[in-house]
């Protein structure tokens, strides 16, 4: 190596490379993909490696201080995938080659631990593959035809609940093993679906890894090693295993490929995994499998213009047909019952008590934590928020306090109103640990569990409460979103949806899609055994599309009507959004640098057909004392939005005080 400069990309919301001289000394050491230690403002920090220069117009070029490690961190194909994440998403580089590593792996500045011996499974006790039904093998020879050619193709592999979706992705990395091939998995939220892993575990052993974001970090950074020395050539894990270091890649599956949970939200850079995915077979000529019961509209669009293939299994594996649905008027029963709050209707207090008689299994959903969803002073009208954000309190029960759900901030609640002095308050709104304590008081022989974020906040406590159910030791699980994905619980028999409405009521154009596909999802766990299932869904809008067309199981009419109403509003999948949020403590500043941002936005803008929204308050518009306010920007063409905003310079700390936060592909 002769190269007198190198090129270094930091975890640093700034996309430029800064320019180091390289030492004499150790040239020689010296690649690409490597961490080095370089000096910045006072400080030093890591870097990576990405290119080399001869001559550089840079002055006062300060040279590297050391190398991290001999052997590079990134490989070729991996600065390629990174930096092609950082165009789409108008991200830096560095970030996001640390958001495609675990911290421990890029901060620790000795070697790696040496790998331990991993106990070996034998091939012989390895599960055997299941004979697959006609559709599956149709399904899945395609699926394995483009894996032996080592030709970049995406599927969407569209198959309702229990139709054998899972056992074709085995079926199709057993066969990507065999052409020498690694594979990646990406479910939605590995802690909760350990009965998946099991599987994966069961067929392939010691040849899985495992990583997700439940892990210690030393347990992270040793399966993350696995993968990177080839011990393991199957990665298992939610949505940054999509970078995980594996050689020869194969396949890439994306199960339950609608889930919001594969979008990177809160930090940047703000990935979708799904997309990744696709860049990242297409540099490996890997096959894809996005599969899902109900396949976002994007996929399902895109497989309708013909740019990935559309497979389906339309039928379940299992005996049962799908189960029957039932909606439950929840304003009749209002009437009906002259009971104000009530949380079961009749019809599902019968069922559940049918189901405990037979000694059979219940899940009952509701998206919604906490006791009461809010405390109120029936007098002055006054209800209790957080002072740090712009949302009312929840009160949780068994700590008996009002919480946050976005800061975590809690008081104790107040008996009096502390704004009139005159009244007590009242409690409304329904969360789950409610609907816990009515099912004790409805039936109190009963063994009941709740799993949402307060009962699994400890380490494996979700496994307890899932182990407990599959054993019988419990007979109704009640749960968020947890209980809706993934689960597999033969005895269950009956499902209940306590309120369809929590997530229709979102001010979010996507409300009616993740509706239909919570419900479709939840009700896809009841009677994957012997008995025929049931599901009950309470609502206060019976009619309203989404939910109907759920009820009938019928993901392409609720598809033709939906995509129906994104055509004619110009939104995703049709155009492209760029989300801009600015953030800030001084509410005004926020405000003046969010008209001024979106200014210069339409002035810069030379494409008329690039629409410029806002500035406008986003719907929670202060979180933790920071104010938030948006510009939406809109698009037929997403890299024209790109291009837009790389001429702004919206990242290098353009606006003293406050955050700019780009999200491209908002949800
Ligand atoms: P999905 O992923 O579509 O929900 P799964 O692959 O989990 O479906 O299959 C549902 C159930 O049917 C599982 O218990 C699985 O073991 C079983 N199963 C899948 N394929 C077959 C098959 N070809 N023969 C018998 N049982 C099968
Ligand atoms: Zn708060």
């Amino acid at each position: 190596m002769t190269a007198k400069y190198a090129q270094v990309v930091l975890g640093l919301p700034l996309d430029r490379a800064f320019t180091y001289s390289i030492p004499q000394d150790f040239k020689a050491g010296v690649r690409i993909g490597q961490r080095v230690h370089v000096p910045f403002g006072r400080d030093v920090k890591i870097g990576y490696i990405v290119s080399f220069l001869n001559k550089t117009e840079v002055k006062k070029i300060k040279p590297l201080k050391s190398i991290v490690d001999e052997e590079p961190l990134l490989d070729r194909d991996m600065l390629k995938l990174t930096r092609k994440v950082a165009d789409y998403y108008c991200a830096s580089w560095g970030e996001v080659i640390e958001a495609a590593h675990p911290a421990n792996v890029r901060r620790r500045t000795r070697p790696l631990p040496q790998t331990p011996q991993a106990p070996s499974i034998s091939q012989g006790l390895l599960e055997e593959k299941l004979a697959l039904s006609p559709r599956q093998k149709a399904v899945l020879e395609l699926i394995t035809k483009s894996i032996r050619k080592r030709k970049h193709e995406v599927f969407l592999l569209h198959g309702i609940t229990a139709s054998g979706k899972t056992e074709v992705y085995l079926q199709a990395m057993a066969c990507a093993l065999s052409e020498g091939l690694s594979s990646i998995v990406l479910v939605p939220e590995i802690a909760l679906t350990p009965q998946t892993v099991e599987r994966f575990e069961r067929r392939f052993g010691d040849r899985v890894a495992l990583m997700h974001s439940r892990l210690k970090a030393r347990e992270r950074a040793y399966q993350w090693q696995r993968a990177k020395t080839g011990q393991a050539q199957i990665v298992i894990g939610a949505r940054s295993a999509v970078f995980a270091p594996l050689a020869n890649l194969g396949l890439i599956v994306v199960d339950e490929e609608h889930e919001t949970t594969y979008k990177q939200k809160d930090t940047s850079p703000h990935y979708h995994a799904r997309e990744v995915a696709s860049l990242r077979a297409k540099l490996a000529g890997a096959t894809v499998i996005l599969g899902s019961a109900t396949p976002s509209l994007e996929s399902f669009y895109n497989a309708e213009k013909g740019r990935i293939e559309l497979i389906s299994l339309p039928e379940r594996v299992t005996k049962q047909d799908l189960p029957e649905v039932s909606i439950i008027d929840m304003r009749r029963e209002i009437t009906m019952r002259k009971r104000r709050a009530n949380i079961f209707s009749r019809a599902l207090e019968v069922k559940l008590r049918e189901v405990l008689n037979r000694d059979e299994q219940a899940i009952l959903f509701l998206n919604r934590r906490g006791f009461s969803t809010y405390i109120s002073c029936p007098k002055c009208g006054y209800v209790a928020r957080c002072r740090r954000c712009e949302v009312s309190l929840t009160y949780h029960y068994a700590s008996k306090r009002l919480i946050c759900h976005y800061c975590n901030y809690s008081i104790e609640p107040p008996q009096i109103c502390p704004q009139c002095d005159a009244s007590y308050l009242s409690y409304f709104g329904l969360g789950t640990e409610k609907v816990e304590s009515e099912l004790h008081r409805l039936f109190p022989r009963a063994r009941i569990a709740r799993m949402d974020r307060d009962a699994t906040s400890k380490r494996d406590a979700h496994t307890k409460i899932l182990n407990d159910f599959k054993n019988g030791k419990t007979d109704i699980l009640i749960g968020t979103q947890m209980v809706a994905k993934g689960l597999d619980f033969p005895r269950v028999s009956l499902v209940g949806v306590i309120s369809a409405d929590t997530a229709l009521n979102l001010p979010d154009f996507r409300s009616g899609e993740r509706t239909f596909n919570l419900l479709t999802q939840v009700a896809g766990r009841s009677g994957r055994g012997e008995v025929q299932g049931k599901v009950i869904i309470q609502t206060y809008a019976p009619e309203n599309f989404a939910i109907t067309a759920s009820t009938r199981h019928d993901y392409h009419q609720f598809y033709r009507k939906e995509i129906k109403s994104r055509k004619i509003l110009r939104l995703p999948p049709f155009t492209h959004l760029v989300n801009l949020s600015l953030r800030g403590h001084n509410q005004k500043k926020v405000q003046e640098a969010a008209d001024e941002l979106s200014s210069e936005l339409k002035e810069k803008r030379t494409n008329k057909g690039i629409q410029i929204l806002g500035p406008a308050p986003e719907a929670v518009s202060r979180i933790r004392g920071s104010f938030r306010w948006s510009v939406l920007l809109k698009g037929s063409k997403q890299d024209e939005l790109v291009k837009l905003l790389k001429q702004m310079r919206c990242g290098s700390g353009r606006y003293k005080g406050l955050r700019l936060n780009v999200d491209v592909d908002p949800i």
